[in-house]
């Protein structure tokens, strides 16, 4: 049909024909290379268009020092019966208070108490906050910068190693750190950290692992605590790397200032390339997966993760 009407038109007039046939060249030409802005997917474009493209946008970062720190020693070795082990690294004096078996419900009424008007500044004010629900307390003194290892075990007395089967009512551990010196609430933003841990029982044989870790503001909010997903190869930046993810809006870049130096060393020696190019040091947090695997090159040409493939939402440099 259109090659009849082809072959008609060019015994019509050559001239028309060929005129027609140049047009159409020139439309799907433009269509192709992008002339008229419209979005048809084709490959020929080259690598500044890509880059206006891709554009993920940069989620704002404040940055604030965490004045605590809080690891669990051989996770793999921590059960109901046996206790726990708990190293703590502050940057100033603190209290570290153990509560084994604590209300579910009254914990999370004591960080909403936080938010509104009762702040958990102590250890008192953090078991008024929610009721004394809990089964067995034990506080401990840490001194500002040295690794502390503490014994936690939860007394005969207290007649129970065994917290129910899920969903639970009370959570295995719950772990407050404090600053002992009240001059020093003054001086950081963060002023508490409560820790949840799961702790294996003869009704649950899940392994020993912190379940949330909550940081507590003067002004009242709270930050959840989150890890960031780095390089294997490298230990101690996975640790430093943290970042709160707050219930309002913006974020918080967390730093725990006293592993900054150990993190610029690591930065130096150890691959610390960026998956992509391998050849520039990795510097972007995709979110919300928390992938930490590109440089400031490479990050501009990904809308999804190179490592999980998730969309990324936003994205923010480790430094800037
Ligand atoms: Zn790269
Ligand atoms: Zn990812």
């Amino acid at each position: 049909m259109a090659a009849a009407l082809l072959v008609t038109l060019y015994e019509y007039s050559p001239l028309f024909y060929i005129a027609l046939v140049f047009v159409c060249f020139l439309v799907t030409s433009g269509l192709i290379m992008g002339w008229f802005g419209w979005d048809v997917p084709v490959i020929l474009r080259n690598s500044e268009e890509t880059e206006s493209i891709v554009k993920v946008s940069q989620k704002q970062m404040r940055q604030v020092k965490n004045p605590f720190s809080l690891e669990i020693k051989n996770p793999e070795t921590a059960s109901a019966s046996n206790g726990i082990t708990l190293v703590s690294n502050c940057l100033e004096d603190c209290l570290l208070s153990c509560y084994w078996g604590c209300s579910v419900q009254k914990v999370h009424d004591a960080l909403q108490k936080h938010a509104y008007s009762f702040r958990i500044k102590t250890p008192q004010s953090f078991e008024d906050a929610m009721c004394h629900e809990y089964l067995y307390c034990q506080q401990y003194c840490i001194k500002k910068t040295e690794e502390e290892e503490k014994h936690s075990l939860l007394p005969e007395e207290a007649d129970t190693n065994d917290f129910g089967l899920v969903p639970r009512s009370r959570y295995p551990l719950v772990v407050l750190l404090t600053l002992a010196d009240e001059d020093n609430r003054e001086i950081y933003d963060i002023i508490s950290m409560i820790s949840i841990i799961h702790i294996p029982d003869a009704s649950y044989r899940l392994s020993c692992r912190i379940l949330y870790q909550y940081l507590l503001l003067a002004q009242g909010q709270f930050h959840d605590l989150k890890q960031l997903f780095m390089s294997a190869s490298n230990n101690a930046s996975s640790l430093s790397g943290s970042f709160s993810n707050e219930r309002t809006e913006d974020h918080v870049l967390l730093e725990k200032a006293g592993l900054v130096e150990t993190q610029s060393e690591v930065l130096e020696e150890s691959s610390k390339d960026c998956i992509v190019c391998q050849n520039r040091a990795v510097n972007w947090v995709l979110l919300p997966c928390r992938h930490t695997c590109l440089c400031d090159e490479c990050v501009k040409y990904f809308q999804q993760c190179p490592m999980c493939r998730q969309f990324v939402r936003e994205s923010f440099p480790l430094c800037s």
